[in-house]
């Protein structure tokens, strides 16, 4: 009885759950490796770089064991090293080598793609555009694939439009693999016009579940009075989703890494709430911030499902269960 009182005293709130959401396939795998390696292994566990952008999952693994460090000069000699799902520079895995160091690579096998068709171009001597932005993890790593001469970074609009290359007849781009569809689609449309024998990527590299997170929030955006992604600051792809849900109509879209950082100020006379999570954040947060909204609101929650994701990598030999 006092449940159904209660109930009756809170506002009504239709939640859209966005579907997908929360981790991908490649975020899975590479927990899932950390998580093996601690299982089997007595030695220390050392993690180079966030293993995926997400504090809450940090935390997790390092109450297992496991020791996150920013640089491979800072894991000692008889440790275990594994490098992030961002992907890493070539000079990273020669010092570790040189070091002696045993280390597992935990790149999502599509970022493996990117750095795989960057060193494909560079060989055959072409010079090689990025779509990216600076300093993230994964542009750094692909970045370092090739000798930097041999790649120009292409981060807006305004620089395609300015870019000078060497030679445009010999020419390829390639793509970090969480960016906005549509920026990276005006972006590439203007180098196409610039450079007319550039080569594009045979599959376009921006990844399956970049895609459908960002499909399912333009399914909602016009529908919701606010949206909130659940993701860290730095998380490419959850940043992304925030733009797109404002480009798309909903301009109250908020980043949130939990559900301590809901501002209640921003669910004022909203009554529709759109709700989904970046490709690093697990789905025990999603249901946190539900939770938590029910203390306020009387919920009415409708699942928007874009698309069924069913794609799984698997890990590498000796760490399946
Ligand atoms: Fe791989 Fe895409 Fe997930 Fe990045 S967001 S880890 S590229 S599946």
């Amino acid at each position: 009885m006092a449940d159904t009182a209660s109930s009756q005293q809170k506002p009504p709130l239709l939640v859209l759950l966005a579907n997908p959401r929360s981790y991908c396939a490649g975020v899975e795998r590479a927990i899932q490796m950390v998580e093996a390696v601690l299982r089997q292994r007595e030695e220390p566990v050392y993690v180079r770089h966030e293993i995926v952008h997400n504090r809450h999952v940090v935390e997790e693994l390092e109450a297992k064991g496991a020791v996150f460090v920013d640089e491979v000069s800072q894991i000692p000699n008889q440790a275990v090293a594994i490098f992030s799902a961002h992907g890493v520079a070539r000079p990273v895995v020669k010092e570790a080598e040189a070091r002696g160091l045993e280390y597992l690579d935990a790149t999502c096998p599509l970022v493996n793609k990117v750095h795989n068709e960057t060193q494909h171009h560079h060989g055959q001597g072409r010079h090689i555009l990025l779509i990216g932005h600076k300093d993230h993890p994964e542009v750094i790593g692909t970045m370092g694939q090739v000798p930097a001469a041999a790649m120009t970074l292409v981060e807006n609009v305004e620089q395609a439009e300015t870019i000078n290359v060497a030679d445009e007849t010999s020419l390829a781009y390639v793509t970090q693999t969480t960016l906005s569809v549509d920026d990276a689609a005006t972006i590439i449309e203007v180098l196409e016009r610039r450079f007319p024998a550039m080569i594009a990527p045979n599959k376009a590299d921006i990844c399956y579940a970049t895609t459908n997170r960002q499909d399912a929030v333009r399914a909602i955006a016009p529908k919701a009075d606010a949206l909130l992604v659940i993701g860290a600051p730095n998380s490419s792809n959850s940043n992304r989703l925030v733009e797109v849900a404002r480009n798309y109509g909903c301009k109250t879209s908020v980043l949130i890494e939990r559900a301590s950082d809901i501002d209640w100020d921003d669910l004022e006379n909203v009554h529709t709430l759109g709700i989904t999570a970046g490709a690093s954040a697990p789905e025990v947060l999603v249901q946190e911030v539900i939770e938590t909204l029910s203390m306020r609101f009387q919920l009415r929650i409708e699942d928007v499902t874009v698309r069924q994701e069913d794609v799984i990598f698997s890990l590498p030999k000796g760490l399946e269960d």
